[in-house]
């Protein structure tokens, strides 16, 4: 079993790929206590937090990673294939090899409620918001 926490960050400034962020929430989760911008499996990944959210609901495929710039062919995102079973939610996927994590369900349903109270969305916008599926 893999241990998620998803956080909310508000961020001042932050520029990556040219594109400027200014007042944008950038959504972070960690598995296992690891940042998933150090983990191969989440290379060149920002967080949709909409997608992220569907996903807690039931199984089905889920872009929760894509370019930062919201174009997921940019970085090679495809959506994660999301599995529900009665405990579990698993998260299944090719990204610099066979990715799949296993996570209790009740704990990731809570995680995303939790962040989601957190945004304080009348001051800032977040900052993965105009999202390119992948084609
Ligand atoms: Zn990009």
């Amino acid at each position: 079993m893999n241990k998620i926490t998803i956080n909310q960050k508000e961020i001042k400034f932050y520029e990556e790929e040219g594109i400027v962020f200014s007042n944008k929430i950038f959504i972070e989760i960690q598995i296992d206590e690891l940042h998933f911008k150090e983990m191969n499996a989440f290379e060149g990944g920002a967080i949709y937090f909409h997608e992220l959210k569907k996903s807690a609901k039931k199984t089905g495929e889920y872009l929760i990673f894509t370019c930062i710039c919201g174009i997921a062919d940019d970085a090679g995102w495809d959506k994660i294939n999301v599995v529900h079973s009665k405990n579990e939610i698993y998260w299944e996927f090719e990204r610099n090899g066979s990715q799949k994590f296993k996570f209790d369900r009740i704990e990731y349903i809570e995680q995303v409620i939790k962040c989601e109270k957190l945004l304080n969305l009348s001051k800032f916008y977040l900052a993965i918001e105009n999202v390119v599926f992948p084609e």
